[in-house]
């Protein structure tokens, strides 16, 4: 078990910055996701929690010890690879028990331990197979037996099923995350998957750049992002972002855009210039009446909702509607969004205003 606090984190490579400044903290026994486009510093910054790539600046607590210069050795952290990195010419049995014999444990107890994990992932009746010819799924779990035979402290996990197909992916994913819960183990994941990161993450860090752009609870992240890039990061299809110019004073509950007014959350700072109004697609309201209007250019069907798209005076936009409401392609519609739900933007900086 273990809490890890990453506290103004820094890698450079030479000249180039992977990692910039990142803080943020994991609590014992969390699901913690590393999300973020490829080449953000994910990778990176796993790395040097497991002490594989050591920090140009910056602390690493992990249960209140600062360990960032500390070799891998010394942290008791496990890390399990994409490509599931086993032994070919050895068997399950001994996949798993290799990290316990190298440690030199005594043969009985090796044995026990193996059984327990190889019940744990299901796996009891392929331990004397080698691992050669086993399917993609069963190789996953037993570079995750060779993983947590071990006991660590916490588990880093970089795409762990990056390499299987999009249907026992999700299989998979239910299965580490169960696999989690029995067990209560601190993991960190890196994904650039943001539907697999507020499926299964108790907790997301969203990165960009070397930058952390948010960290907090998969609907947090979805309902109050902190930027644009998050904004456009995390839901599919993406917010909508409308652009325009205007004054919100403290307090003020509208803006008026395009000489119309459009309730907001209540704001807590006067803001004056380019901002954005963002929504996403299931809070835009098709209607009939109102003077904000949008010529539809599209629909999608997808079941029991649709994704319309529609021409407006701020460019196009997006509604996911009901499938039940019937739409014509170049009928023009009115157009309102539920106030609760929008987020402002500064323009220039992508910061959310509140
Ligand atoms: P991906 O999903 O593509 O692996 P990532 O978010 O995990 O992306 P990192 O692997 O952390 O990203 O890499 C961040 C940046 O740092 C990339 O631009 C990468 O090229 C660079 N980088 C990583 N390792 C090194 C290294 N050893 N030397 C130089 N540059 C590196």
């Amino acid at each position: 078990m273990a809490e890890i606090v990453i506290n103004n984190l820094r890698k450079d490579f030479g000249s180039f910055t992977a990692v910039k400044s990142s803080s943020f903290r994991i609590e014992d026994g969390e699901f913690f996701m590393l999300l973020g486009p490829s080449g953000c510093g994910k990778t990176t910054t796993l790395r040097m929690i497991a002490g594989l790539e050591l920090p140009t600046s910056g602390e690493i607590y992990i249960d209140g010890e600062e360990v960032g210069q500390k070799p891998a050795s010394e942290r008791d952290i496990a890390f399990v690879f994409q490509m599931f990195a086993l032994y070919p010419h050895m068997n399950v049995r001994r996949n798993i028990s290799y990290p316990l014999v190298s440690q030199g444990m005594p043969k009985a107890q090796v044995k026990a331990k193996v059984a327990e994990v190889a019940r744990i992932l299901g796996i009891e009746e392929i331990l004397n197979r080698p691992v050669g010819g086993l399917s993609g799924g069963d190789r996953q779990r037993v570079a995750l037996g060779r993983a947590i035979v071990r006991d660590p402290k916490a588990f880093m996990m970089d795409e762990p099923l990056g390499a299987l197909d999009a249907e026992f992916r999700e299989h998979m994913s239910e299965e580490l995350r169960a696999l989690h819960d029995r067990m209560g183990a601190t993991t960190v994941y890196v994904t650039h998957d943001q539907l697999e990161a507020m499926q299964m993450g108790d907790k997301i860090v969203v990165m960009n750049h070397g930058v952390v752009e948010q960290f907090g609870a998969p609907q947090d992240i979805y309902d109050k992002p902190a930027t644009m890039f998050v904004a456009d990061f995390i839901g599919s299809p993406a917010m909508n972002f409308l652009k325009f110019r205007g004054t919100v004073e403290a307090g003020a509950t509208s803006v008026q855009m395009h000489r119309q007014g459009f309730g907001i959350p209540e704001m807590r700072e006067p803001f004056d210039g380019d901002m954005v109004f963002g929504v996403r697609p299931e809070h835009v309201r098709l209607g009939d009446e109102g003077s904000y209007r949008g010529r539809i250019l599209a629909a999608e069907y997808l079941g029991t909702t649709q994704i319309v798209t529609l021409d407006t005076a701020n460019g196009q936009i997006k509604a996911r509607i009901g499938s039940d409401r019937v739409v014509r392609t170049g009928d023009t519609v009115a157009l309102d969004f539920d106030p609760a739900t929008v987020t402002l933007f500064d323009s220039a900086s992508g910061r959310a205003l509140r």
